[in-house]
């Protein structure tokens, strides 16, 4: 499969060195801010981009028959270069090398889903993201659009670091930060290293052993130090919490988003509110390591904690949706298989949000989260060509998104299903 996968979006890259002016044409387009549907949409698409006004005669015309047109689509939280199922352990036999050629194969999978931009957030193989990223922008590989945040920033014993272990096991540990000038040398040394943003771990987590997804982590003075110093190098800070403590003490810190969010408070989601702090809830995540058979070998630890959360973060998202907060999607894709990244549809409408509310975290609210609403997020004149093509209305039938029939980046056709 992955080599099906990585043949087609070659194959597709050769294609688009033909990259010329066309017209996307298809029974429907979705206008993903007003929620209406245009029969029958049209694009035209020049220079990699959308056109305003009518396309000049005699412009090629790819007719994709009963279908709707939609934005690309962005997953604000991946793991790219984790295969899915490597169990704790499995990340200590594989070399960084090997987990870059994974994240090759994976960028060409979600690609190949219909997500065009990705937002990478915690990478352990040597700034191997930012390669990955760059590889993709020069056109050399097939994949999304990537904003990449290397290693994720953690306190010792924290969610980050490798905890069970005999004191004289020590593996990698630039990322382990414990005072506010700790923290202030690696967002420079991250900065220098070419990332795009900061992932910090503000509690403890679930796939970690030996530590509490509810406590919190750093310290107020060290979130303030990482925060502030990311601001000065023009970064966003993004924050891992399960807890509510250290869901408010990222969100008072001035994180641009918390991730997972598991256990939010009405009063913490007020002050998020407040802040315009985002929530990246992650959902399917969870629940694919609760799956029967745990075909992700997660250790036994982990699953007692993942049942202990799941009941209470479906109240917890139920929270963030009543306060408003905007909600950005994000799947953690490398805890489950890459291609599965459109799982989250199907949850975050079981969880509460309409099927327009599930696709525009995707494209309008995730493309705001990334600071890049005028370019990409919606299907209008003078965005980047980013085009997706579904069988069906996504909005009476939310699962098509999980069958994505065609896809442009950047005005080039990636893949196009008969
Ligand atoms: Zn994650």
């Amino acid at each position: 499969m992955p080599l099906r996968c990585l043949f087609a979006c070659l194959l597709a890259m050769s294609l688009s060195a033909q990259e010329r002016p066309l017209i996307l044409k298809a029974a429907r387009l979705l206008n993903v801010r007003t929620g209406k549907l245009e029969t029958p949409g049209q694009l035209w698409v020049k220079a990699g981009r959308i056109q305003a006004g009518p396309p000049p005669a005699g412009v090629e015309i790819i007719d994709l028959g009963n279908r709707t047109l939609l934005p690309g689509l962005i997953d604000c939280h991946t793991h790219l270069l984790f295969p899915a199922g490597l169990g704790e352990l499995g990340y200590l036999k594989r070399s960084q090398a090997a987990m870059v050629l994974d994240g090759v194969v994976n960028a060409c999978k979600v690609l190949e889903a219909g997500f065009t931009t990705v937002r990478d957030v915690g990478a352990s193989a040597g700034f191997g993201d930012v390669a990955l990223r760059d590889a993709i922008a020069r056109g050399d590989i097939p994949g999304p659009r990537m904003l990449v945040a290397g290693p994720a920033l953690s306190i010792t014993g924290g969610h980050g670091d490798l905890n069970g272990f005999p004191p004289h096991v020590h593996v990698g540990e630039d990322h382990i930060v414990d005072s506010p000038d700790a923290g202030r040398h690696a967002v420079r040394e991250w900065h220098k290293r070419g990332v795009d943003l900061i992932k910090l771990h503000a509690t403890g987590g679930g796939l970690s052993n030996h530590d509490d997804p509810g406590a919190p982590s750093f310290s107020p003075p060290e979130f303030k130090a990482i925060v502030e110093e990311a601001r000065r190098r023009g970064l966003d800070v993004c924050a891992h919490a399960h807890g509510d403590a250290g869901i408010l003490e990222a969100t008072q810190a001035g994180v641009r988003s918390i991730e997972h969010g598991s256990l939010l408070s009405p009063a913490t989601a007020k002050e998020m509110k407040a802040r315009g702090t985002f929530l990246v809830p992650t959902l399917y995540a969870l629940e694919s390591i609760l799956l029967p058979g745990n075909p992700y070998k997660v250790p036994e630890g982990s699953l007692a904690k993942a049942r202990a959360i799941l009941p209470l973060r479906k109240a917890g998202f139920r929270v963030a949706l009543d306060a408003g907060i905007p909600i950005a999607y994000g799947t953690d894709i490398g805890v489950f298989e890459h291609g599965q990244v459109a799982a989250d549809f199907r949850y975050l409408v079981s969880y509460g949000m309409t099927p327009l509310q599930a696709l525009q975290s995707a494209t309008l609210v995730a493309a705001e989260l990334l600071r890049m609403g005028g370019e990409i997020g919606s299907l209008e004149p003078g965005h980047i060509a980013d085009v997706i093509a579904v069988d069906g209305d996504p909005l009476t039938d939310i699962s098509t998104l999980e069958r994505v029939r065609f896809v442009m980046k950047d005005g080039k056709m990636v893949l196009r299903i008969p």
